[in-house]
């Protein structure tokens, strides 16, 4: 069995690193308590231990085995006379039937930990054989990946963000495609999530912005002298410091491009689970003149505290609450709700994934600023995206002269 604690950074963050110490040996010993003796525990490392059970072991004993963890875990931790609440997702590989070596049965446990993380934590887990072939499909991806950014197999697509009021284009999102030379098009939820994990994100981000950033400063001086364009950003790419987004904001002041043509997109998450070091990068790029956008807000551990506390330019409605509003429903109410309490709080809104009529024209009458979405536009490769600025610069110069 690999056991990883829950959440256990944030432990760590929030309460020390002595009390994360005390927590560790803490769940040492619960974990002893629910073992037999002849069976072995060892920390991994991290938060992350290994439990051998040896012997022939049912599975209806691994599993009571399993529950007692879970149930021993879930009790409170008394630490510096603060009552804490953790739990443990285990992953489970049985020897011989899932694997004969060590490494393979210990990456196979660890391929079902990280599984029953995914499904929401505080459970136990089997390996399978499907988490087997979801494991190589991974593993291709990021190997594949690693190729794709030295033979730029990447584009950006441009989403126009547009001004309800005059329906004129004043903003748009990049988002990122990647053309496999043999499996076509992959979708970024595809690999987006696998950058990440891996780091390659922040190489990746550095692409995006470069692209971004020159394609913004020629729109800029030709046709949109305004245009502002977004950049998503992920979590990782705030660790030590953020150093990468903050050096963002003066590679535009070196080539001259103005701080205001980009705005970096975040979502929620990041707020709350990364505070102090989020916060003070958003700070400093902030002052410098980016602009920062909650991205598909309303769906993560939404909290107004941080809407108090740090200055935000933009919220992004979720595309979920835009989708399924109608009239008279909750969506609507929220969706209203959101679009006056971030007017109160002086941050625009962008309402994200308006599909239909009716909804761009509830949002308009409920005073929502910006739109986003399939009605408005697909995401455009950026010479679709150049022809709709050309069309709008020339009916401004129509009506002028
Ligand atoms: P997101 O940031 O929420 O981006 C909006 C997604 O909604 C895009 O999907 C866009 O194509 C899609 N969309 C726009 N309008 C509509 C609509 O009316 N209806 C529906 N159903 N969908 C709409 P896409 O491009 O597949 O991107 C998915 C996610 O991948 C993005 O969600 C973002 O989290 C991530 N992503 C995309 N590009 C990048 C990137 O360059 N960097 C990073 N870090 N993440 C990216
Ligand atoms: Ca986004
Ligand atoms: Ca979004």
């Amino acid at each position: 069995m690999v056991l990883d604690i829950d959440k256990f950074k944030d432990i760590n963050d929030s309460l020390g690193h002595s009390a994360g110490d005390i927590l560790l040996i803490e769940s040492a010993k619960r974990i002893k308590s629910c073992i037999r003796n002849n069976d072995i525990v060892a920390r991994l490392g991290g938060d992350e231990f290994i439990i051998v059970l040896i012997g022939t072991t049912t599975a209806t004993d691994i599993d009571k085995i399993g529950q007692k963890l879970l149930n021993t875990f879930a009790q409170p931790y008394i630490i510096d006379e603060q009552s804490i609440h953790c739990t443990a997702s285990i992953g489970v590989a049985l020897y011989p039937n899932d694997a004969t070596s060590i490494d393979t049965l210990l990456r196979n446990a660890d391929q079902a930990m990280y599984s029953a993380k995914a499904r929401g934590r505080n459970s136990i887990n089997y390996f399978t054989e499907n988490m087997q072939t979801e494991f190589l499909k991974r593993m291709e991806i990021l190997q594949d990946l690693r190729i794709a950014i030295t033979q730029q197999q990447f584009h950006m697509v441009y989403q126009p963000i547009v001004n309800l009021s005059n329906h004129k284009i004043a903003k748009a999102e990049a988002l990122i495609r990647w053309q496999h030379p043999e499996k076509g098009l992959i979708p970024p939820a595809d690999f987006i999530p696998i950058a990440e994990e891996a780091g390659l994100i922040v190489e990746i981000s550095e692409w995006i912005f470069n692209q971004v950033s020159e394609q913004v400063k020629y729109w800029r001086n030709t046709y949109c002298q305004d245009l502002m364009i977004s950049i998503n950003t992920s979590p990782v790419q705030y660790r030590n410091q953020g150093k990468q987004i903050i050096a963002w904001a003066e590679s535009l002041k070196a080539r001259n491009i103005p701080t205001k043509a980009i705005a970096i997109e975040i979502t929620e998450n990041l707020l709350m689970e990364n505070q102090t070091e989020a916060v003070n990068v958003l700070d400093k790029i902030r002052q410098q003149g980016i602009a920062v956008s909650i991205d598909d807000f309303g769906t993560g551990y939404c909290s107004f505290s941080y809407l108090k506390n740090y200055a935000i330019d933009y919220l992004k409605i979720d595309k979920s609450f835009v989708q399924s509003m109608s009239a008279n429903n909750k969506d609507a109410a929220l969706c209203e709700a959101i679009i006056v309490m971030a007017s109160k709080l002086n941050i625009d809104v962008i309402a994200e994934g308006i599909e239909t009529e009716q909804q761009q024209k509830f949002l308009t009458e409920a005073g929502c600023l910006f739109g986003q979405g399939y009605l408005l536009s697909r995401p455009l490769t950026k010479d679709d995206f150049e022809q709709l600025l050309i069309k709008q610069s020339s009916k401004v110069q129509t009506k002028v002269s």
